[in-house]
């Protein structure tokens, strides 16, 4: 990207590394790409005549997608993250992904081997443990899972926690300085450009939607698609979300007792969002008028 700042892809999932006189920093691991990170780093470890062991792992929130590829770097890595994703690493439980031993709560500096990350927490956005990972000396941000360039978010807004604080998380980026823009997914980087297209995109869904609040009558939508209202299996399309939402509904109508009853159907999930918990606020929130969105009642 810049100097001794690295990306990889798989053209679905970005990682990052910095490499650094005493070892390599990696910036999530994502299973996806797996072995292939070391042998990224590898590569240009020996290229550069510089050290290919990577010594931290800097976690930028706890979804499995962008870290299950950690244990491969065994117990030795100094592993750095939010004290949230500490915490619901911990209840997750999961031996690829180790919790931190190095946790912060609002800005935490790393320096490692002359090298300098800043790492900030500026609320609940995607996940209410995402943070924004800055290097200050490499022109770069990297924010995982609100904008992704090259791709636009339409259904469940990019499967998020809380739409209103990634409503803002844009906001929050721009008010640092960089060039380099890595999102977490998608195979290329992203420009302040992207970011501005993206604000505007977001701008007009939410212009449209405040319109179609005032001006659609949905009592023809409801009447066509039933007692379905919104719940269960929505999030989760295709024949796999079709399946759990039948499930759900012989749950509902099987007698209880009965053998080969099912267990919670009703609280079916997708597999990479959590189920809804209390929101954790940041107490200086990134100004912006989009905070009072009424997309941030939905429900997944
Ligand atoms: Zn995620």
């Amino acid at each position: 990207m810049e100097k001794n700042l690295y990306w990889v892809t798989d053209g679905t999932y970005q990682a990052a590394f910095l490499t650094t006189r005493d070892g390599v920093v990696l910036f999530d691991a994502p299973p996806s790409i797996g072995h292939n990170l070391q042998r990224a780093i590898d590569e240009v470890a020996s290229a550069n005549g510089v050290s290919n062991t990577v010594t931290h792992i800097v976690y930028s929130h706890h979804h499995a997608d962008h870290l299950g590829a950690s244990s491969l770097f065994g117990r030795d890595v100094v592993r750095v993250g939010h004290a949230e994703t500490k915490v619901l690493l911990a209840r997750d439980n999961d031996p690829a992904r180790p919790v931190p031993d190095v946790t912060f709560e609002t800005r935490r500096t790393l320096h490692v081997g002359g090298e300098r990350i800043d790492l900030a927490w500026h609320g609940t956005n995607h996940t209410p443990d995402n943070i924004y990972i800055h290097f200050p000396d490499h022109g770069t941000l990297m924010l995982v899972d609100i904008n992704l360039p090259g791709w636009a978010p339409y259904d469940s807004f990019n499967l998020n926690e809380d739409v209103p604080g990634s409503i803002a998380a844009p906001a929050t980026a721009m008010a640092y300085p960089w060039k380099h823009f890595i999102g977490g997914h998608m195979g290329r980087l992203g420009t302040r450009d992207d970011m501005v297209v993206y604000q505007r995109y977001v701008d007009d869904i939410i212009s449209g939607v405040k319109k179609a609040l005032v001006t659609v009558d949905p009592t023809p939508f409801f009447t066509k698609y039933g007692n379905n209202a919104w719940g269960r299996g929505q999030d989760v399309p295709g024949r796999a979300g079709r399946l759990r939402l039948r499930a759900g509904h012989q749950e509902v109508h099987r007698r209880p007792g009965r053998r080969r009853r099912l267990h919670g159907q009703h609280h079916v999930h997708h597999p990479r969002v959590d189920p809804p918990r209390p929101r954790h606020r940041h107490p200086n929130p990134p100004m912006t008028d989009a905070g009072n969105s009424r997309a941030g009642s939905i429900r997944f």
